[in-house]
């Protein structure tokens, strides 16, 4: 109870007013069902959430709000408000387990998506976590990358490895991953493509081959709309294990980053972390409330 009552103050206002219409209502009709079911579908629409997630979840709202019969003592308006609450957190997910272990992270992503950004923000989150992590930067592609990657590192005061010179990006990984290691926590950040090329999908599946990384994260701009399902299938394809999980980068812009959310589904993943700024301390671990506010606000 207390959770949904937390959440009621997530909601966007909107939402909230049509919710605050049940109240003292000893019955819940099809159309007060339909009317918030018609606010959450234009929130998450607007936040780029994918049709057909937006459809199922208002499938399921419907058929639960009108069909399970609530526990005694919880009024019709709680217990609508509690299954919004259950159905927009199976949506979005629980957070990416990441146990503070020793582990090696791969960074998967188109260029521009945020990896290496990402990689010295994650070295610099597990390091507060008191592990040891190495970033290890395996993109020769991207002209500056190398430059940038050991800059980030600096900044976040963790260990670096790169090459370069070097045009042969599984060469690094392999001794990246030797000269670090000492370290907990290997976060192996590998080269984009502006689209999804093959050259890209294949320099990616040799990476892996070589890493064997622990997990491995797709790393998504909050901009992302309709491309995310294919780009998951893509990635999820080219790595033996699969991804799993989600980075949204960005997210201190406009973009609310619903998106996504066909990647997690497509890869059958959840969300690890969000980016919301350009320097390393600006990461947080997902959360799903917080991110359903977000979406929803
Ligand atoms: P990569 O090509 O995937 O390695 O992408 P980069 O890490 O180089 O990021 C591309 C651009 O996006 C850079 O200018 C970053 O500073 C910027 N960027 C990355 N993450 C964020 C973020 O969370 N917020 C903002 N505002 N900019 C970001």
């Amino acid at each position: 109870y207390h959770a949904t009552t937390m959440v009621l103050d997530d909601l966007g206002s909107s939402l909230r007013g049509t919710l605050d219409n049940l109240r003292g209502k000893s019955r819940i009709s099809e159309e007060d069902i339909q009317d918030i079911v018609k606010e959450i579908q234009r929130s998450l629409l607007q936040a780029d959430v994918d049709v057909s997630l937006v459809q199922e979840l208002s499938d399921n709202i419907k058929t639960r709000a009108l069909e399970e019969e609530p526990p005694g003592g919880t009024s019709p308006r709680d217990w609508v408000l509690r299954i919004v609450y259950e159905e927009l957190v199976d949506l979005v997910g629980e957070s990416t387990e990441l146990p503070l272990e020793e582990q090696t992270i791969m960074l998967a992503g188109l260029q521009g998506s945020g990896k290496t950004t990402t990689a010295a923000k994650m070295a610099w989150w597990f390091s507060k976590k008191g592990l040891r992590p190495a970033v290890i930067q395996t993109d020769t592609f991207r002209p500056g990358a190398y430059d940038q990657a050991k800059q980030m590192a600096e900044r976040a005061e963790v260990e670096f490895y790169g090459e370069p010179d070097s045009d042969d990006p599984v060469q690094i990984a392999r001794d990246g991953l030797e000269a670090t290691a000492d370290a907990d926590v290997q976060i192996v950040d590998t080269a984009g493509r502006h689209a999804l090329e093959d050259d890209l999908i294949e320099e990616l599946e040799q990476i892996d081959r070589t890493v064997e990384p622990d997990h491995s994260l797709l790393v998504l701009d909050a901009a992302i709309g309709q491309g995310a399902k294919d780009q998951a299938q893509k990635f999820d394809e080219a790595i033996a294990e699969g991804v799993d999980g989600v980075v949204i980068t960005k997210l201190d812009g406009t973009a609310k980053g619903g998106g996504a959310l066909a990647a997690v589904n497509e890869t059958d993943s959840t969300i690890a972390f969000l980016g919301a700024g350009e320097t390393v301390k600006d990461i947080e671990r997902f959360e799903p409330s917080g991110f359903i506010s977000r979406l929803l606000g």
